[in-house]
């Protein structure tokens, strides 16, 4: 029995390897533009980002208090009080020997000044100002250039901006950003069976799912998304659209008529107008998958059924994009570990990719679940899921408390 699916699967290409081969040829498409801070979000940086400044730019408290030059102060002798330095009005000139001033929070420290204390560990008094805590000399004074200096690389070219990223670069004090080119995209799905939202299906038809999630998901890369419809199963038609893909595009996707027997047209229109290969992938759902160069534009020919589509987009063309949009620090999705509590239907011979549900259970351990029927046409599949169960490919059926490799979803398929 496990020669027999060895023999049947043993002409499957592994994920690792058809990664392997996706990532070997693309560079990124060259083309860069400056745009507003405030336009820059999920775009990304197309040179480092340097710092032109010192952050913090000056020496400044970390505390409301006040600030001495510790060697005044004789641990009883109240200091009185020269002056104030407030957040954006700095004390003028230097502090005098044997006096303190008012300092508060993100104030300029003065010269002179070595050492902050907090106004929680002072007593007031006619006198001035005595100290009730041990002080250490530059406490609470936060350093200039702490965070950042000046001249310093503070992203490396090829990082996605986002909110975690544009506030450090406006308090930079730049207003703009150098950034890759969007990448264009075509998309198009392939069916005679396929009609478009909105109208009456005919008889064998179903709506085009495809387009939908492709599109989607492209949109999350920051992808400028070209939609060429529905292309019915005709040469001379899907001729036409390859061409025309190509000529807008700098990546083509297309889903359906990719798998082995109904694809000889595409193969053979795919053969004469680019350098495709046609492989099929040891991962399930998500078997036949197209990949080459068009005249032009790099190609992807996704399988038809949905889930397919979306697991090969997701695992494969992802990281294409990433490559392709110049977005070198992208990371792949991550696996972690989780308790099966349920168990999961699996034959050896593929990786798959089931879709599961993941939570904490009460004893604070990472569990997961089915969704259920793990069909590459039950879309229902991704829509209760929040992760991929992720089971290696000589794996087996596996029961309840066993422990599997889950991936979160990303982004691509939430809008948390
Ligand atoms: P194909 O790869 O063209 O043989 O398609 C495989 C299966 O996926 C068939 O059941 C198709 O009807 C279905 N399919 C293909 N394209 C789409 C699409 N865009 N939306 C929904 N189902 C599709
Ligand atoms: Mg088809």
């Amino acid at each position: 029995m496990a020669n027999s699916t060895e023999s049947h699967t043993s002409s499957l290409i592994s994920l690792q390897e058809a990664l392997d081969k996706l990532l070997a040829a693309p560079a990124a498409i060259t083309g860069t533009e400056t745009v507003a801070l405030t336009d820059a979000a999920g775009r990304i940086t197309a040179a480092p980002v340097i710092s032109p400044i010192n952050v913090p730019p000056f020496d400044n408290s970390a505390m409301d208090g006040y600030g001495l030059r510790l060697a005044d102060w004789d641990g009883k002798t109240a200091l009185p009080v020269a002056g104030r330095a407030l957040a954006g009005v700095p004390f003028k000139g230097e502090l005098p020997a044997g006096y303190c001033v008012r300092i508060m929070t993100g104030a300029p420290v003065p010269t002179g000044v070595d050492t902050v204390v907090m106004q929680e560990e002072t007593v007031v008094s006619d006198e001035g100002i005595t100290f009730t805590a041990d002080i250490i000399r530059g406490q609470n004074i936060r350093l200039t250039g702490e965070d950042i200096t000046q001249g310093s690389e503070v992203f490396p070219a090829g990082t996605k901006l986002a909110a975690a990223q544009l506030p450090m670069i406006a308090s930079l004090g730049l207003a703009e950003v150098t950034v890759m080119h969007k990448l264009k995209v075509a998309v198009f799905s392939t069916g005679d069976e396929l009609q478009a939202v909105g109208q009456p299906l005919g008889e064998g038809q179903i709506y085009d799912t495809n387009r939908f999630a492709v599109s989607l998901m492209l949109e999350k890369l920051g992808c400028d998304v070209i939609d060429l419809g529905v292309i019915p199963d005709d040469p001379s038609v899907l001729r036409g659209i390859f061409e025309k893909a190509d000529a807008l595009a700098d990546l083509v996707i297309s889903s359906g008529g990719v798998s082995v027997g109904e694809a000889d047209y595409t193969k053979q229109i795919l053969d004469e107008i680019g350098k495709i290969n046609f492989w099929k992938l040891a991962i399930k759902p998500g078997k036949p998958f197209a990949f080459g160069k068009l005249d032009n534009a790099w190609f992807c020919g996704l399988p038809g059924n949905p889930v397919s589509t979306t697991v090969t987009f997701y695992e494969l063309v992802q990281p294409l994009i990433a490559r392709l949009s110049g977005f070198s620090q992208w990371q792949p999705p991550m696996r972690i570990k989780a308790i099966a509590a349920t168990p999961l239907k699996k034959s050896a011979g593929r990786l798959d990719f089931q879709r599961g549900i993941a939570q904490v259970n009460e004893r604070g351990q990472l569990e997961v679940k089915t969704t259920g029927d793990q069909g590459s046409h039950i879309f229902s599949s991704f829509s209760l899921a929040n992760c991929f169960i992720v089971l290696e490919r000589e794996r087996g059926a596996v029961k309840a408390g066993e422990i599997v490799d889950i991936e979160f979803f990303n982004h691509l398929m939430k809008n948390d």
